[in-house]
């Protein structure tokens, strides 16, 4: 072919890439540090099953089976584009090993020819779906269809290179030309007469092309090649400036994710009183030096969270899952990780250029020295209203969703947090529950002495009168407080005591575990809160008691399985699905009683998203005589949120399309007669729903220990669930 020419294209192309590849890794390293070069054979795994084998991509939706072709299609052409560009240096160059004659080589020739095939025809349904049958939740921009036309043009001119150097090896099989023909053909070995099943796309090319004259043949073999060598290097080009930039970026950010529990978020600092000096008398917004509390500018955000901004494909399935956005908030997942995508771009020369200093003392270890002078440009509200992050209910429908693994409730907790503990700006209706926990241990500002008021009568015996007990029941504030919520602590306590379960609650020496204050964003709240009930439960463990918690709240279940060991409190802890169903299956609770009617099982986020308990609540539901099961539109893992997780049950919602009458009405669509939960915050919320549509006469709302408990009783007839 044409050394000088190629290697100009590569000094060129490659020079230019090479610039611009240097300033995204400045721009990177301007992240504050996190740890994420641990666990190495997990995070190979997790590459392998998100990046590899793309399992959210869903292989019956024609949109995620066309993306696994072009993506496979990469893979394989790469090898191909090196031996093309190899070939301008050397005509017979086949990276030595895949050489027309070889097996390797021709079996590399068939997969690459279907392959490209498959590139071409997932392209196809790109394109299906941007023109003829657009989806609103993708990006419909003129450059994505560009970017379709640069991949469909690579794989055609492939084979257009193929179909002619065939044809003319061919033609001049017996007398080895001389000169550019010479050359153009060396590369094709034993010529065929007609088509190849070993070179399909290739022959077919072959068989478009072969009336034309040697001259015509050699010119289009030509194109192809340069074509398709050319475009590849063109289109790295592009990629940094485009959504595009994630076929780079992809891979390195499944690897770099985030391993810990889904549920646990990171402390601030290694306790409440660490937390007070950090947060201090004078912000980081006064004083640059200093460490930032939470996220309040774009240079506060990790290495990570840039990665992560980078590698948004802007398909739109977080937004399209999530219920602030779907019930017309202004929070759109998408929208907020590409604002901060482009704000973070507006500022780059800024952030590599700016000084840093070193922050004061009592900064987190992951800290890294903050770049000054720079300005205060706050994300909220400067660049975005905080209305947008207070939408959110942390329900991670938008990380289940996500393809290549972005995370979003991190960064929205940080950024909460920073408004809360630096600038005290939250919503008002904030104000009374975070001073509730404070003063009395629970959001609803009741009296600490009745917080064990629901178990009268039942012979319970508290933490103080049974200090070994080995099974704690954790009964939350929501089940302490609530008149209705009481009844699910109730039948909870009363099936353990079928069960002959030694178990005991700790009554007024509970407190909330501080889960609303800390998704509130009230970071030194939870941590003051969770220091106290961890002292606590270590007391009765030095006493010989408590190996097990069990509680029916999700979202205490999370926090203290997920969170408290951060604050020392490690526990086996188990949601009460679980519990119960292990006491079904040991046969000390037989659920005998008939409870008649159609249910359907609202998923909570906390129990099923974040802890993917999606199984033991059906199997329960099961095990009942006499209830059918029915599934909502949205169940398990696309369940919709009831819209109260995230502090959201004490703040008012953003309009009057309501989350949790939306997904009232889905399962209310499934004909259930019963709607069952396993958590007591969901049944609040679905409650309301009913009543909204006037349905809370007709539909019956009840915990799954609620019904497990009316079939385990003894001497009932069969009823209704009620
Ligand atoms: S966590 Fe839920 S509410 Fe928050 S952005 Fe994601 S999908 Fe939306
Ligand atoms: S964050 Fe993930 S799900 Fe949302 S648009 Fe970007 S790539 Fe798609």
């Amino acid at each position: 072919m044409n050394p000088i020419l190629m290697s100009l294209i590569f000094a060129v192309t490659l020079g230019t890439f090479a610039v611009v590849a240097k300033k995204r890794f400045a721009l990177l390293a301007t992240g504050r540090a996190v740890d994420r070069f641990d666990r190495i054979p997990d995070r190979i795994k997790s590459v392998i099953t998100y990046a590899f084998y793309q399992k959210k991509m869903g292989y019956y939706e024609p949109v995620g089976t066309a993306h696994k072709f072009i993506f496979i299609g990469f893979v394989v052409l790469l090898l191909r584009s090196i031996i093309l560009w190899g070939r301008a240096f050397s005509p017979t160059f086949n990276a030595f090993i895949f050489g027309p004659d070889t097996l390797l080589g021709q079996g590399y020739e068939l997969i690459k020819d279907v392959v490209a095939t498959l590139v071409v025809l997932g392209v196809s349904v790109f394109v299906y779906y941007r023109t003829v049958k657009p989806q609103k939740r993708m990006t419909l921009s003129t450059e994505g269809l560009v970017i379709l036309g640069i991949i469909a043009t690579m794989m055609l001119s492939d084979m257009l290179y193929d179909g002619a150097g065939m044809e003319l090896s061919w033609r001049f099989r017996s007398a080895g030309p001389e000169g550019i023909i010479g050359k153009l053909i060396a590369p094709f070995g034993t010529a065929h007469e007609g088509f190849t099943f070993g070179a399909p796309a290739g022959s077919l090319f072959r068989m478009l092309v072969r009336g034309t004259t040697d001259d015509t043949l050699a010119c289009l073999a030509q194109a192809g090649f340069w074509t398709h060598a050319t475009l590849v290097l063109v289109f790295l080009n592009i990629l940094p400036f485009s959504k595009h930039f994630h076929i780079l970026t992809a891979v390195p950010n499944v690897f770099f994710r985030d391993l810990e529990p889904m549920g646990r978020l990171r402390p601030l600092a290694e306790n409440a009183e660490k937390l007070m000096e950090l947060v201090g008398a004078v912000s980081e917004l006064e004083d640059p030096t200093k460490a930032p509390v939470g996220v309040a500018r774009i240079e506060h955000f990790s290495w990570k969270s840039i990665l992560d901004f980078y590698t948004c494909t802007e398909c739109g399935r977080c937004s399209d899952n999530c219920p602030a956005h779907t019930t017309g908030k202004v929070l759109s997942p998408k929208h907020l990780m590409l604002a901060l995508r482009d704000h973070l771009y507006t500022r780059q020369d800024d952030l590599i250029g700016a000084p840093t200093a070193v922050p004061a003392e009592g900064i987190p270890a992951d800290a890294n020295p903050i770049a000054v002078g720079l300005g205060s440009i706050l994300i909220a509200p400067d660049m975005l209203h905080p209305d947008v992050l207070w939408g959110c209910t942390t329900c991670r429908a938008c990380e289940e969703q996500c393809p290549v693994m972005i995370s979003y409730v991190d960064k929205i907790v940080d950024l909460r947090r920073n408004l809360v503990m630096v600038r005290g700006e939250f919503p008002h209706t904030l104000a009374k529950p975070f001073e509730a926990m404070e003063v009395n241990g629970n959001p609803w500002n009741l009296s600490r002495s009745d917080r064990g008021a629901w178990s009268d009568g039942l012979n319970i015996k508290m933490m103080a009168e049974n200090p070994k007990a080995e099974v704690l029941f954790w009964v939350g504030c929501a089940a302490s407080y609530d008149d209705r919520a009481k009844k699910i602590a109730r039948s909870t306590a009363k099936l353990l005591q079928t069960a002959g379960i030694d178990f005991a609650i700790l009554g007024q020496e509970e407190s909330c575990t501080g889960d609303p204050a800390r998704r509130a964003g009230n970071e030194f709240l939870f941590a003051t809160l969770a220091e106290s009930n961890a002292a606590t439960l270590n007391g009765y463990k030095e006493q010989g008691g408590i190996r097990t918690i069990i509680t029916a709240c999700p979202h205490c279940f999370n926090t203290l399985k997920n969170e408290y060991p951060d604050f020392g409190a490690k526990f086996e802890v188990v949601h009460h699905a679980d519990y119960l169903l292990g006491l079904v299956a040991q046969k000390k609770l037989t659920p005998v009683n008939a409870v008649k009617g159609k249910v359907a099982y609202h998923d909570s986020c906390y129990l099923g998203r974040y802890n993917d308990i999606y199984e033991s609540p059906r199997k329960i539901l099961g095990a009942i005589p006499g209830l059918e099961l029915v599934e909502a539109e949205a169940s398990k893992n696309k369940g919709l949120c009831c819209g109260a997780g995230g502090g959201q049950m004490w703040m008012e919602e953003q309009n009057t399309n309501r989350v949790n009458v939306k997904r009232t009405l889905q399962l209310l669509n499934t004909g259930a007669t019963t709607i069952a939960t396993a958590c007591p915050f969901c049944m609040t919320m679905l409650t309301d729903g009913l009543k909204s549509q006037d349905k809370q006469d007709e539909i019956k709302q009840l915990d799954i220990a609620e019904l497990l408990d009316q079939s385990c009783a003894v001497s009932l007839p069969a009823k209704a669930a009620e």
